[in-house]
């Protein structure tokens, strides 16, 4: 294959093209507009109905496991007041996803290629001419 998982998992930590590795995931003047696919190889970045959920999921686990539960946490062993925790985790609810958005995407469109790569146009171009042999 072309494009190898650990190619996957690298580019999607760095915010790049699963398939071509090009920074073309999102448009250069607008920090929260995805491309519709990627102007260097192809790849359709948004895959259809409901796929903009995933990095939603992405980011709402992240949030809530990585800063809600901490401070729920904080104020039930009594290092956070209540109303401390409650406006600590509402500003966070609102900034930490807002922070994440690029990563999320790339996140989401690492996790769906790494499992299934045969979508990626450079593996499907070598998977169509193994079938030809
Ligand atoms: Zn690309």
């Amino acid at each position: 294959m072309p494009v190898t998982r650990s190619q996957i998992v690298t580019r999607g930590l760095s915010n790049r093209c699963p398939n071509c590795g090009g920074h073309t995931l999102f448009q250069p003047d607008a920090r929260f507009r995805i491309n519709g696919q990627c102007p260097d190889c192809g790849l359709k970045f948004d895959r259809g109905d409901g796929f903009f959920l995933g990095p939603f999921v992405i980011n709402y686990t992240v949030t809530v496991i990585g800063f809600i539960i901490p401070v729920i946490l904080l104020c039930t062993f009594g290092k956070l007041g209540p109303m401390a925790a409650i406006a600590t985790a509402g500003a966070g609810a609102l900034v930490i996803p807002i922070l994440l958005y690029r990563q999320s995407w790339s996140w989401w469109l690492m996790a769906y290629f790494y499992f299934l790569p045969q979508k990626l146009p450079n593996n499907r171009d070598t998977l169509h001419e193994d079938e030809e042999e």
